[in-house]
């Protein structure tokens, strides 16, 4: 297949290369390994005006906003089962219980088991107990599908099992960054704890035993809290207007070195070197340090889709989440996250820069994607990883960073998970994506491959609603997307060698933006342009998602589902006509 991108700025690119060093990086990670950054603290303060001081030494223009955030901040937290206190953790959002506790009978519920990062935000379980006044006792981490599930289910409390010895943090709340009057009366408002494996098995084997009573108490602290957030703004010369966003956050869990110093560091090394070659850069470059990311659930990437969605929306190429790059042992590519249209054009980046080959999926409801609604290409979230086979010889189960080092989200994120070789191999990655989009004359997104991708989804959806509702006008709708596209791209070879403010590269250029617009949002999203979704899992087309079940279904509730999947198809098909009207506009 034509690749979109023309490597008409490799030398450019190899100057960038070179310009990498570990210096101001690594000074940035050791600096950090005194600071746990948690957010509204002044430890955060102290990060953000670091980079803000760095920034201003390298001469990069930047912005530091302080957002009011909506957090909460677990404090303390304890078990208290038979006269005896087990260690715990509660996750953010966890209800505060106030010293009394709250006390029930333990209930010991089984779950599937998480078997790869894949699974790691996703929940199912028994669903015959009774959990209506009990405290639920169940295995993985506290996220939040399991939460909110449990929660509906009547439990007053819940205890999860982490699979190690360690506890980890990590926040069980559904809303995605500041609540609305939609999300507020999600808050999960019930107590959730964490335990470690040793103290899980003995308590699962009390309760097997016989009735067990448990009190959990926790303390959060809660409410909004002025955050630092760190904008540089790096001005294209040919396209200014248009931007691509690179992020990450600043927050942490103590000092959080694996997840995330290492990613401040990284694009703290990248502002300086595209900043240094800032008149060789056509289009612009907007590098965000997030925090809320953690006790705000992506509070402050939120709050500038919020504030920015105009802009975001108007010019915005894609946006990149740079997310525990560079740890220890993590040497290669596989699990990352990247939207299809995206796919191509990442794994020839990550081959052409070290030579290994690369593999991706859809990214999760999860990370800094807070711009799915908008319609915003994306790639990247995690990154290098630990081969298989070590993480099986180790007996490491899945965690949600530091390049599958299990000491994620925990007090063992120190200096030891950061590792410099494979920092700079992964920042060469980060040049070299970066680069390429802001001067391929083209958008390297190639929408053909995610008309494809809706075909196998339709397929998979109608077979599974056994002709109880009809997709054929959906399927005729993205026949004529794919034509479209198909006639949009054959155009692209004959302007690669043009410059890019050439009217006709613009033009393909704004109808590859507007793809981005139309088709993201029905593939990520069942709510509003500038609003969010719960942070629980999102299957591909969401809307029509639910004909799967219709074979299944009987009475009321097939209705229901076919009620359900017809108005997601028009949804749907909408989307496909107006796409298609974009790209046959544009050729
Ligand atoms: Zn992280």
């Amino acid at each position: 297949m034509e690749t979109l991108y023309q490597p008409t700025k490799a030398s450019f690119e190899e100057t960038l290369l070179q310009e990498l060093s570990i210096a101001a990086p690594w000074a940035l990670i050791e600096r950090f390994t005194t600071l746990v950054r948690e957010s509204g603290s002044e430890d955060e303060r102290i990060a953000a005006q670091y980079i803000s001081d760095r920034l201003s030494e390298f001469g990069v223009p930047h912005q530091v906003y302080t957002p009011e955030l909506f957090l909460s901040v677990p404090i303390s937290a304890s078990l208290e089962v038979g006269g005896q206190t087990l260690r715990a953790k509660a996750p953010s959002c966890s209800a505060s219980t106030g010293p009394e506790g709250v006390s029930g009978e333990v209930v010991y519920l089984t779950r599937k088991a998480s078997t790869g990062v894949g699974d790691f935000f996703d929940f199912s379980a028994d669903e015959a107990l009774d959990l209506h006044g009990k405290i639920v006792l169940v295995d993985g981490m506290s996220v939040p599908k399991a939460v909110w599930e449990l929660k509906q289910r009547g439990a007053i409390g819940q205890i999860y099992i982490n699979p190690g010895v360690d506890i980890h943090w990590g926040t069980c709340t559904t809303i995605w960054g500041a609540p609305d009057l939609d999300s507020d009366p999600r808050q999960p408002n019930t107590p959730v704890v964490n335990i470690n494996r040793p103290d899980g098995d003995a308590l699962i084997k009390q309760v097997q035993a016989g009735k067990v009573e448990a009190t959990i108490r926790t303390e959060m602290k809660e409410g909004w809290f002025p955050c630092p957030v760190v904008v540089a703004e790096i001005e294209g010369q040919v396209e200014p207007e248009r931007f691509l966003l690179v992020h990450g956050h600043l927050d942490s869990w103590d000092v959080g070195i694996g997840d995330n110093a290492v990613g401040d560091a990284t694009l703290l090394e990248l502002a300086r070197v595209f900043h240094k070659h800032r008149d060789q850069l056509a289009r612009s470059l907007k590098i965000a340090w997030w925090t809320g990311h953690s006790t705000g659930r992506y509070g402050a990437s939120t709050w500038y889709a919020d504030t920015f969605g105009l802009e975001l929306a108007r010019n915005c190429i894609a946006q990149v989440d740079i997310d525990s790059p560079g740890c220890r042992w993590a040497t290669e590519y596989y699990d990352i996250s990247w939207m299809t249209e995206a796919e191509d054009f990442c794994i020839q980046a990550i081959r052409d820069v070290t030579g290994k080959e690369a593999a991706g999926e859809r990214p999760h409801q999860a990370g800094d994607y807070s711009f799915n609604n908008i319609g915003l290409s994306s790639f990247f979230m995690l990154l290098s990883t630990m081969p298989e086979k070590l993480r099986e010889e180790k007996g490491y189960y899945p965690v949600g960073g530091c390049g599958a080092n299990i000491a994620w989200h925990t007090e063992n994120d120190t200096l030891e998970i950061a590792d410099r070789d494979n920092l700079m191999r992964d920042l060469r990655v980060y040049v070299a994506t970066i680069q390429r989009v802001l001067n391929n004359p083209i958008h390297p997104f190639d929408f053909r491959k995610l008309g494809a991708e809706f075909r196998e989804t339709l397929d998979r959806y109608a077979a599974g609603a056994d002709n109880s509702v009809d997709f054929s006008m959906a399927y005729q709708a993205l026949d004529t997307l794919q034509g479209a596209l198909a006639n949009l791209y054959e155009r692209i070879p004959s302007l690669q060698g043009k410059p890019i403010n050439d009217p006709a590269v613009r033009a393909v250029n704004e109808a590859i933006l507007k793809l981005g617009r139309i088709l993201i949002p029905i593939n990520y999203t069942r709510h509003g342009r500038f609003r969010n979704e719960p942070a629980t899992p999102v299957p591909p087309l969401p809307d029509i998602a639910p004909a799967q079940e219709l074979a299944e279904a009987e009475g009321h509730r097939k209705h229901v589902i076919q009620t359900h999947v017809r108005r997601g198809l028009n949804r749907v098909t909408w989307a496909f006509e107006q796409g298609a009207e974009v790209a046959q506009e544009a050729y």
